[in-house]
């Protein structure tokens, strides 16, 4: 319990975004996450091999669905990982809490990086609250 907690009622959606805890995935999806952060670019590190083309070269992105946007390794009926043993390292270090690009995502889409970059930095220059 950190020490914002002690002694008093934390909602969930406070819990869940105080930065003194660890990000808890599980908490989230209570809370109505449907994996949301998997319709975000997932970008591979050099040398790091695609779940489920281990031996491709090319692209260093993971592929996504053409109809969703969302990963293609995303589970459609719980919206669940099903690589997640061998997750990209990326996805395993993305903590939704302190990105204000994954709003932009999730209220516009995601069309191409360049889009992402404008919104945000319109959003920053209006002063909008991410
Ligand atoms: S990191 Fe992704 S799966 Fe986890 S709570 Fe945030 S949006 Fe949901
Ligand atoms: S690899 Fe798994 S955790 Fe990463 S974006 Fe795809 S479905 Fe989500």
């Amino acid at each position: 319990m950190t020490a914002k907690e002690q002694g008093s009622d934390v909602d969930p959606i406070s819990r869940f975004l105080d930065p003194e805890r660890p990000l808890d995935c599980d908490e989230g999806r209570r809370l109505g996450c449907a994996g949301f952060c998997c319709c975000l670019v997932v970008r591979l590190k050099q040398g790091e091999a695609d779940p489920g083309k281990p031996d491709a070269t090319g692209p260093r992105c993971v592929e996504k669905h053409p109809g969703t946007g969302r990963c293609i390794y995303q589970n459609v009926e719980d919206s669940r990982c099903t690589v997640y043993a061998q997750r990209p390292e990326v996805c395993g270090s993305y903590d939704c809490r302190n990105d204000p690009l994954l709003t932009i995502v999730l209220e516009e889409g995601f069309r191409s990086i360049g889009q992402l970059v404008a919104r945000h930095t319109q959003r920053i220059k209006f002063g909008i609250e991410p």
